[in-house]
């Protein structure tokens, strides 16, 4: 008997897609509900967690923070996982799940190169032939990564379409998807698509908090008042949130408030989707988008690359509908404030996406709202930003 997953949160979610995809959405379904629970699968993605990805991060007590921001903080360090980010737990999650289902090939599509990364780094531990789809504009803003993928063995191909970045990558690695679904995976970076990726990455990510679960009860005794993560597709905040939904503790999604600066109108504020989106469809689900009044994505802003998208998961965009968590966003501004906080106190920099989460920290402890205890989720480290802080301090 196979396990029921869930495909949709209330009325966000399903599987929005050309008829082309569903035998491969069917197949990959059918695929992780045989494994999800499989002790031979399940032994071998703990031993790369452990001895390739190095979890379980630690959970910190930041002492210093905690003084200066007035509340007990714990910082769960994602970025301390190979690669500097939290991405790479559901790359190796996928990228085992297809090898047991012989794929010969993944393909994904990458903005800033992060999850090409940690992509490029699962097609080498699992010798899989892996094709990365960026946009034209990005390759050259992100050399580096590219050049990181290149290492790795895996073919970055510059899109040349459209406005030349990420949304543009979507489309062409779903074309590929549609004329390859045999052969390919289809590796999607976030809890965002079509059925089942957001709850199967969703479940990889789960890591996160069921390792939080066991480190605050050895700390604390207790769990803590609330857990705050930065939200851009929202998969790190899942990954903590998950474990805890079914405790009495506040969960915060914190999104990217943007600059607050006059934008074009082809462009939002901001990309705080869970906070002002209207529901609509977008890469294959339902859920919360940023869009015009006729239904045109709006182009999102962040100084944080990973924060920067039109859409939301949908599993946040239902949480967000029947209260169970808060969202909330920090302003650019505030997100480099908090970055420079966590350098100098803690000797710890953070991702610009991880700031966002702990500014919201800093300007809520104050109210009382988090509670005595706060875990923030550092959900990667910042060396990738230092060319962007640097350029913010002229
Ligand atoms: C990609 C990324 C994010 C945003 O992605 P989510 O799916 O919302 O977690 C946040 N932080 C870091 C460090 C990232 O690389």
């Amino acid at each position: 008997m196979t396990l029921k997953l869930e495909s949709k949160f209330g009325k966000y979610g399903g599987q929005f897609v050309p008829e082309v995809l569903m035998p491969a959405l069917v197949e990959l379904t059918e695929y992780y509900e045989k494994y999800k629970d499989d002790a031979v699968f399940n032994d071998e993605l703990n031993h790369y967690l452990r001895d390739f990805a190095g979890r379980p991060s630690p959970l910190y007590f930041a002492k210093r923070l905690s003084r200066e921001y007035g509340v007990k903080i714990y910082l769960k360090r994602e970025d301390l996982i190979h690669g500097g980010a939290h991405k790479l737990n559901n790359t190796l999650g996928q990228g085992l799940l297809a090898k047991y289902m012989g794929k010969k090939r993944i393909i994904a599509e990458t903005g800033a190169g992060q999850h090409g990364t940690a992509c490029a780094m699962a097609g080498a531990a699992f010798d899989i032939k892996t094709e990365v789809y960026m946009g034209a504009k990005d390759t050259v803003r992100q050399r580096m990564n590219v050049y990181r993928m290149e290492l790795m063995g895996t073919k970055v191909i510059p899109v040349k379409s459209g406005s030349q970045t990420l949304k543009d990558a979507i489309n062409e690695a779903m074309r590929d998807w549609v004329a390859n679904v045999e052969t390919t995976h289809y590796m999607i970076g976030s809890v965002v698509g079509p059925h089942p990726f957001p709850t199967m990455v969703r479940d990889f990510q789960s890591v996160i908090g069921k390792e939080v679960r066991t480190q605050i009860l050895e700390k604390e005794g207790r769990f803590p008042d609330s857990i705050v993560a930065c939200t851009g597709g929202g998969s790190n905040a899942m990954g903590i949130f998950h474990p805890f939904i079914e405790e009495d503790v506040d969960l915060f999604a914190v999104e990217a408030g943007g600059s607050g600066m006059k934008t074009t109108e082809k462009e939002a504020l901001h990309s705080a989707t869970l906070c002002t989106g209207e529901d609509g469809i977008l890469h294959g689900m339902r859920t919360k988008v940023l869009q015009n009044k006729y239904g045109q994505i709006l182009e999102s802003s962040s100084i944080a690359a990973g924060l920067d998208y039109a859409g939301v998961g949908p599993e946040l965009a239902y949480l967000a509908d029947i209260g169970r968590l808060k969202p909330c966003n920090s302003m650019d501004s505030e997100a480099l404030l908090a970055f420079h906080d966590l350098c100098r106190f803690e000797g710890i920099i953070p991702a610009l996406e991880s700031s966002h989460a702990v500014a919201y920290v800093k300007r809520a402890a104050a109210s009382g709202e988090l509670g005595d205890i706060v875990v923030i989720n550092i959900s990667g480290r910042g060396d990738k930003d230092l060319e962007t802080v640097m350029g913010m301090r002229k």
